[in-house]
């Protein structure tokens, strides 16, 4: 038999001993209070009487997590290492922070929050641009043993809203402004303003990191506003610092909100001490950054998990540089400022979504930007680029790793990785240093990762026992498509539960399969190598620019207009994208617009629809276009939209094969009218078609 790759030889270890296995990495983090084990199983039982079997990992451990990704460096003489580098083209302002200087600002902060009120184990919102501000804030929440909610700085007041009654935060820490690419700044007060006006439950505490490009002034509507600066230089001055308070391993750390196939986002929570041992393993060992000197730069967003994980924690819990970036990929101020960072600052590893990638190639189609880089060497340091968030085509991937062949690193590689808000870390990928992952310490030689196969999102990572099931929950073989669920345990950066809402976790995840499997809502297939193929979710959730939203809350937002009573929306491919949501309208009878008939809708019509959706959800799901028509949108017998046969009938309508069939479940209440949405699909494109000519 060939020796297995370390990375399936990690993979295997933590599947058969995940005590062994887990043991060893979370020796290299402090804890104050040692655990005892790993792992612990157990069955629960919900008040609804239904058991399932639950998992914890270091269960009598207690940890802060400030303390490891800050104080720890610090006292092992790694203070004067840059922990953050801010590159902010909006403002055109680059700042750098040493871990002492972190420190700093971290300890003085939390001191702030606690005179605020913040206590162990209460709720802070922070909806913030990507400013420092932002990392420090989670720091010192964190660092008190609180739990801080991010909420994406682009949400509309109405999902802000819908978040503050989810998680009945203490305090909002927010800032001023946002800054939207080029297009200048955008005042958070009226969103928050109006989010915590929308909210049954009102914070006491609103803290504004004040802007200079635009202020948020008296007066104070709110009660309980106050200014972030202001606090801290006060704090200051009196010498105002809170030291940090561990908390118990399985206690939460941050609760990220996500779309739910229901309007209501599930908060998925994130425990103190399994994440801070599976994150800090993983930047280690799929990531390749170990340590003091290595730079990572994750050009996400921390309103997402992959900025959670990769922009703030997983950088400093192993001591290394986080470049946290206010900008577009394109725009701020062209398709190279990713590449001249690389450049600027010796980057290692890239991590961002494969819709930055089209967007920088859709402005610099032959690649100049990053050739003009790359051809100056600006390119050396590079060892990856990792791309998550949706599937990245094998197009995108070739083109990357022609480019990274030609003037990266040697052997740098482009990886597509999978993962989600509930998974915490990548689920798959390809390691750029398995050996960190087996042997003790972080002396282990540079590896060759598993090859690159474009189209696939790679192999398991530790403690990620991935498979395909058929709808029953019973395993297909290699090769063939099916749900991708995984079994129990999962590993520790994975959520356990929602937060404060156990049945919801166990009705979205683990009753499809009777409680055997956690289901991802992700279809695909493993081939005969273990690669993992992942194809498509289902259709009560849609990709957007690399984020989930409900089709759902889509539809509810759309049906606040007054004029239409029924909404279905499903995802159309986008070039850019990788989806936009799509909707087929049906206007009141009573209904006094333009041509309610046609189905193309009127610009005005489509315009407060849109606008609508802005509102309630956010700019980044306005719609890609809107059919409308009565009694097109199908159903089966129990009620069910069929948003599945919308979705092929849009796509092959898009193509112009307007015949093509499409697969209808017996369960479908009435076929009819599938037949009248076909017709409309049919007359939208002609005359899209006819306008453009
Ligand atoms: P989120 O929790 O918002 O990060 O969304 C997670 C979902 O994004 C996954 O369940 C997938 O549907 C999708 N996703 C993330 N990464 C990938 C990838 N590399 N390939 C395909 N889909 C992905």
């Amino acid at each position: 038999m060939m020796t297995p790759h370390p990375q399936q030889a990690a993979l295997e270890h933590s599947l058969r001993d995940p005590e062994g296995f887990w043991s060893n990495p979370a020796e290299r983090l402090h804890w104050h209070r040692k655990p005892s084990k790993a792992l612990t199983r157990q069955s629960k039982t919900l008040p609804s009487g239904v058991q399932h079997e639950h998992w914890s990992w270091f269960a009598d451990g207690e940890i802060s997590t400030t303390y490891n990704c800050v104080d720890r460096h610090v006292s092992n003489g790694l203070g004067d290492q840059v922990a953050i580098i801010w590159e902010s083209p909006v403002t055109q302002t680059t700042e750098k922070f040493t871990y002492k200087q972190l420190l700093d600002e971290v300890e003085v902060l939390a001191g702030v929050l606690r005179e605020e009120g913040v206590r162990q184990g209460d709720v802070v919102i922070i909806y913030m641009p990507m400013v420092p501000a932002a990392l420090i804030a989670a720091l010192a929440i964190t660092r008190l043993g609180a739990i801080h909610a991010a909420v994406f700085g682009g949400f509309a007041a109405q999902s802000l809203a819908q978040r503050i009654e989810a998680a009945r935060p203490r305090a909002i820490m927010t800032a001023s402004c946002g800054i939207e690419g080029a297009k200048g700044p955008v005042s958070y007060r009226p969103l928050v303003e109006g989010a915590v006006a929308a909210s049954k439950f009102k914070p006491s505490k609103v803290i504004v990191w004040q802007r200079d490009q635009l202020r948020w002034n008296h007066p104070d509507k709110l009660g309980g506003q106050r200014n972030w600066q202001r606090l801290v230089k006060s704090a200051r001055m009196r010498g105002i610092r809170a030291g940090p308070v561990p908390v118990k391993s399985t206690d939460g750390l941050y609760i990220i909100y996500t779309s739910g196939t229901t309007g209501l986002p599930k908060g998925v929570l994130r425990e103190a001490g399994g994440h801070a041992v599976g994150l800090e393993l993983s930047i280690r060992s799929l990531f390749g950054i170990r340590g003091p000197g290595d730079v990572m730069f994750c050009a996400s967003d921390i309103g997402w998990v992959v900025g959670h994980s990769y922009i703030l924690y997983a950088p400093l819990l192993v001591g290394a540089t986080t470049v946290l970036f206010e900008g577009k990929p394109v725009g701020t101020p062209d398709a190279g400022t990713f590449w001249r960072i690389v450049e600027k600052h010796a980057v290692n590893v890239l991590f961002t979504a494969p819709t930055a990638m089209r967007a920088i190639r859709k402005d610099d189609p032959n690649d100049n930007l990053i050739k003009e880089v790359g051809q100056r060497g600006g390119l050396k340091s590079l060892r990856a680029l990792f791309l998550a968030g949706e599937r990245s085509e094998p197009s995108i991937v070739r083109a990357y790793q022609d480019l990274l062949t030609q003037f990266a690193a040697p052997k740098a590689v482009v990886v597509d990785n999978w993962w989600s808000s509930e998974s915490g870390s990548p689920i798959t990928g390809l390691a750029l240093n398995s050996q960190e992952a087996i042997s003790t310490g972080s002396s282990a030689k540079t590896e060759r990762p598993l090859a690159v196969r474009p189209g696939s999102a790679g192999l398991p990572m530790p403690g990620f026992d991935v498979r395909i099931v058929d709808d029953e929950g019973n395993e297909v073989p290699h090769g063939t498509m099916g749900n991708i669920v995984m079994a129990i345990p999962l590993a520790p950066t994975a959520f356990t539960s929602l937060f404060e809402d156990e049945e919801r976790f166990y009705k979205g995840y683990l009753k499809r399969f009777n409680g055997q499997w956690v289901d991802t809502g992700d279809a695909g297939l493993i081939d005969e190598d273990g690669y993992v193929h992942i194809m498509s979710r289902s259709d009560d959730i849609i990709n957007v620019a690399a984020h989930r939203f409900s089709t759902g809350a889509i539809e509810q937002a759309i049906l606040a207009h007054p004029s239409i009573s029924e909404a279905s929306v499903v995802g159309i491919p986008d070039s850019l994208k990788g989806h936009l949501p799509f909707a087929f309208v049906q206007p009141r009878a009573s209904a006094e617009y333009p041509d309610p008939l046609s189905a193309i809708p009127s610009p005005q019509l489509f315009k407060e629809v849109n606008a609508l959706v802005r509102e309630q959800i956010g700019a980044i799901a306005s719609l890609g276009g809107m059919i409308q028509g009565r009694g097109m949108i199908p159903k089966t017998r129990s009620g069910k939209t069929l948003r599945r046969v919308l979705r092929q009938l849009l796509e092959h309508g898009a193509e112009g094969q307007y015949d093509a069939s499409v697969s209808v479940p017996p369960t479908v209440e009435d076929a009819e009218v599938v037949e009248i949405a076909r017709g409309k699909v049919r007359e939208y494109f002609e005359k899209k078609t006819k306008a453009k000519l």
